[in-house]
């Protein structure tokens, strides 16, 4: 656990209040401000999610946070600087950059997202983990989501910071981004301990759908009963932030509510994908890859229906099967 105490958090604030600063003064603030009203977004919403600017320059941030070099270390620690391993030159890390401040559920910066104006790679530069930043721990939006509903009931993960934005911008304010990273078993504990629901909206693209297969198995394991799990599946080559911004608030309800399978329907769809269950072959093949992964929930009363929707499935008596063989003997 991060200490409570880490003073990376102070500088992290300072950081965070330096590039707010630098959207509202910089000289060259208007190329900012028009990239991010060219894509959709107001004032508001740029202030509700913080949204900074890091100028071009390679040491803006440490001349500006940094009177010593025992605080450069800082900085350093903090990921905002970086050291040339070779060199042992140090530059800013996020220079020209949209700066999408990561914070925590208390609202404390943890780190920072930044991207691109134009079209130059890489497209988006992270955070890299430090003391006080664990990937696999935090959501981007949470606390932002925390705190424009009263009452959170479902949450919406999707793969990035503009995705989390747009939403909010359009009025649905409940989405959370893993940012890259996959959603870890970790990340779902957390949306479980707030919500009852989680509704995946990756990109419609094939990263996406893998993304989604992958969450699926990280989901599993807690799926306790009374937990739900549905899967948005998204027209190809569109992502929330340009889903939503084409039809609109209304529209893209209306296609969750319609059209978001829930988890159950969406393994058994895409194992038999892999598993023809109209042959017999396909039937065993597809028992063989679904019992490991229903065994796996905790929800008794889940598992159980899925054990019958299995055995209706494949038409066999899953009860009746003998315990898994031991593994192979080893031959040479
Ligand atoms: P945009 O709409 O701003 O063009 P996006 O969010 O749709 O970007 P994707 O390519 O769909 O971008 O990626 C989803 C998320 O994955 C990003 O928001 C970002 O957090 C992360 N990501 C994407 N590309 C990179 C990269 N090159 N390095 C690190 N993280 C990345
Ligand atoms: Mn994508
Ligand atoms: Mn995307
Ligand atoms: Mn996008």
């Amino acid at each position: 656990a991060p200490r409570q105490d880490s003073p990376l958090y102070a500088l992290l604030e300072q950081a965070a209040a330096y590039y707010r600063q630098q959207l509202r003064h910089h000289a060259q603030k208007r190329r900012a401000v028009d990239y991010l009203k060219q894509r959709g977004l107001t004032g508001q919403i740029a202030k509700l999610y913080d949204i900074g600017f890091a100028p071009p320059g390679w040491d803006n941030l440490m001349n500006h946070l940094s009177k010593d070099s025992t605080e450069v270390k800082a900085l350093i620690e903090a990921g905002l600087v970086v050291e040339n391993p070779d060199s042992g030159k140090r530059y800013d890390r996020f220079r020209d950059r949209i700066i999408f401040p990561i914070r925590d559920s208390r609202g404390r910066t943890l780190g920072f997202g930044g991207r691109v104006l134009g079209d130059d790679k890489p497209k988006y530069l992270n955070s890299p983990e430090t003391p006080v930043y664990h990937k696999g721990r935090e959501l981007y939006g949470l606390f932002e989501a925390r705190q424009q509903n009263r009452q959170l009931d479902d949450v919406l993960v999707v793969e990035g910071y503009m995705d989390v934005i747009a939403l909010a911008q359009h009025g649905v304010t409940n989405a959370v981004a893993t940012l890259g990273t996959a959603t870890s078993e970790e990340h779902l504990k957390r949306l479980f301990r707030i919500v009852n629901t989680v509704v995946f909206c990756f990109d419609g693209d094939k990263a996406g759908r893998q993304a989604a297969w992958r969450a699926l198995n990280s989901c599993l394991p807690v799926l306790e009963d009374g937990r739900h799990v549905r899967f948005m599946f998204l027209p190809e080559g569109q992502d929330p932030d340009t889903l939503i911004r084409s039809e609109g608030q209304d529209a893209f309800r209306a296609r969750m509510a319609q059209q978001a399978q829930a988890l159950t329907d969406y393994m058994f769809r895409h194992l038999s994908e892999e598993a023809n269950p109209n042959t017999l072959e396909g039937k065993a093949h597809l028992a063989t890859l679904a019992l490991p992964l229903i065994e796996q929930i905790p929800g008794s009363m889940l598992k159980r229906l899925l054990r019958q929707s299995l055995e209706k499935l494949t038409g066999m008596d899953l009860d009746s099967l003998p315990p898994p063989p031991p593994p192979p003997a080893a031959t040479d």
